[in-house]
């Protein structure tokens, strides 16, 4: 196919969603395709071909690492504008210790957490002493907002509130925000006196 020109394409901007978009152009003899200049993966990538490579990115969550992964530009192309740009996004993150492992046990924690669990569990460690590393492990729920929905994460098991929110940054594919509240429990709480 031999491509002779190009021609400036106006496209719908995306500012509102904070995302730089790149300039846009068509070439002669591929009708309605548009392409731009990709600086990540140093090509010229037309929105299709774009949007596919990030939804194929989007969907790794065994830790393999790509250029498209966290682009802000190729979640526009795909129509995600709630994506998650987070970088514990997709990789094998123990929510627990927050270290990087080759697999997680159930999805969630690193086999040295689990062993933990485990031992804390059964209120003894491989010596048959009482585990005195380990913290103690309780129920938690976290409630955060992704991608505009409401959402709650229950862990039967876990260390700390850490624990949760490292959780949800690798597990969801929307963008997350969390939120608290800071009003004290009723049984605190004063009128004015003023
Ligand atoms: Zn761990």
């Amino acid at each position: 196919m031999i491509i002779s020109g190009r021609h400036n394409v106006e496209l719908r901007e995306f500012d509102q969603y904070g995302v730089v978009m790149p300039d846009y152009f068509s070439m002669d003899g591929v009708p309605g395709k548009v392409y731009f200049r990709c600086e990540r993966q140093r090509a010229t990538l037309s929105t299709e071909a774009c949007a596919a490579s990030w939804r194929r990115a989007d969907e790794l969550n065994d830790g393999q690492c790509s250029a498209c992964r966290l682009c802000p530009v190729g979640a526009v192309h795909a129509g995600e504008v709630a994506a998650s740009m987070s970088p514990l996004k997709g990789t094998l993150t123990c929510a627990r210790c927050h270290r990087t492992s080759g697999r997680l046990i159930g999805g969630h924690r690193c086999p040295s957490c689990y062993n933990r669990e485990r031992e804390v569990l059964r209120g003894c460690n491989a010596k048959g002493t009482a585990p005195v590393k380990a913290g103690r492990l309780d129920p938690r729920r976290l409630a955060y907002n992704a991608g505009g929905e409401l959402r709650h994460l229950r862990l039967p098991i876990s260390a700390d509130m850490d624990e949760l929110i490292v959780a949800v940054l690798r597990d969801s594919r929307s963008r997350v925000s969390f939120a608290y509240n800071s009003r004290p429990p009723a049984a605190v709480r004063q009128a004015r006196l003023w």
